[in-house]
């Protein structure tokens, strides 16, 4: 099996949505490997203390820009990678910026395709699980061609990151760029948003408060959880050793939307109670990788649910 490089001097790597929860740690591998990392956000739902910690590192650049106006010209850099992960991703942000969500996916995506063909770069797409839709078959291999609502709630993020999976197969077979398609599952850790709406988030910061803990439905959908330093550690795998195919990535350690709740009250010795709420429509039931593909590439989850958990509740504890 190849070796992942650790040294990545002298390579230069474009990270658009650079202030967001997953790209900043993106950014931050990169760099403590020791490559040049050039990065773009506008902030829609980034945060600017994330580029205040990135910018420690001398080899970081920032340049504030919404990508699907415009990319820099970068005339005097070539770029070695170029990493699409600019995208809003909770699903509260689907009603309010839909439009944002399926232009970045698409305009966003092509400039930064065009790119990469121009510099002769390796392109990676950020996708997602939520390419599979509700998912009829379990857990959900790469093969699946999913089960998706193009009108739903959720479809300006379903079907716009679709539309990039197929975008970046289409520079593949008709330029022959050098891509990869990650599809993320669900990631949670240090750097998210307390108020983003996703269920971790949601869940420890109310359990911290001893608040009731908003369960909708009634709890029995699943979802598996990734903790972020094992998710970067799957995109460096698929990065630099996989090929154009796609990737799920995550970790396939399975639990109900209730077990979540009542493990998060219990890690953190928590007064609070469940208060069941309305499902939202098209929510999808089950949801659990098969990750044998990247497994292939040396990749392996290791930091427990209960483990990351802890990490996740001390730096919501520490922004109180
Ligand atoms: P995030 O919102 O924290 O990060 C996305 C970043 O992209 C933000 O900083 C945002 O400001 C930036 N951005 C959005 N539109 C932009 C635009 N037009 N121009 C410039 N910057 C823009 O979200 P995240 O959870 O870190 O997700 C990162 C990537 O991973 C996204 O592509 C997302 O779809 C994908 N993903 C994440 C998860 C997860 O569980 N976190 C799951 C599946 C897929
Ligand atoms: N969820 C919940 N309570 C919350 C937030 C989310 O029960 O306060 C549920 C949501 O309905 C879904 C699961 O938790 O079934 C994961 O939701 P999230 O928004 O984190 O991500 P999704 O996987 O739906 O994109």
């Amino acid at each position: 099996m190849q070796k992942l490089p650790m040294d990545l001097t002298g390579k230069n790597i474009l990270v658009a949505g650079a202030a967001g929860f997953v790209p900043s740690h993106v950014c931050q591998l990169y760099l403590e490997k020791g490559a040049t990392v050039y990065g773009l956000d506008n902030f829609i739902t980034g945060s600017k203390s994330n580029i205040e910690l990135l910018s420690k590192f001398e080899k970081f650049h920032f340049e504030e820009r919404n990508i699907f106006e415009s990319i820099p010209e970068y005339k005097d850099v070539k770029f070695d990678y170029i990493l699409s992960l600019a995208s809003p991703a909770s699903p509260i942000d689907f009603k309010i910026i839909p439009l944002e969500i399926m232009r970045v996916n698409s305009e966003g995506t092509l400039k930064l395709l065009e790119l990469a063909k121009a510099h002769g770069a390796t392109f990676l797409e950020a996708s997602t699980s939520e390419v599979y839709g509700d998912p009829e078959i379990h857990p959900q291999v790469e093969s699946y061609v999913g089960h998706v609502n193009p009108i739903g709630p959720r479809s300006c993020y379903d079907e716009a990151k679709r539309f990039a999976e197929a975008l970046t197969m289409s520079f593949h077979t008709r330029y022959n760029v050098d891509t990869r398609i990650i599809r993320i599952f669900n990631t949670y850790g240090p750097r998210m948003r307390p108020n983003d709406g996703r269920v971790i988030p949601n869940f420890v910061n109310q359990a911290m408060d001893n608040e009731e803990l908003t369960v909708y439905g009634d709890g029995s959908q699943t979802r598996s959880f990734c903790y972020v330093t094992d998710l970067v550690n799957a995109i460096d795998h698929v990065l630099m050793l996989g090929d154009h195919m796609p990737y799920n990535i995550g970790n396939p350690d399975e639990y109900t939307i209730k077990e979540c709740a009542e493990l998060i009250i219990s890690a953190l010795d928590s007064k609070s109670v469940l208060s069941f709420k309305e499902l939202p429509k098209d929510d999808p039931k089950r949801r659990r990788p098969d990750i044998s593909r990247v497994m292939k590439l040396g990749y392996l989850p290791k930091v427990t649910f209960a483990e990351g958990l802890e990490k996740t509740a001390s730096y919501f504890k520490s922004l109180k």
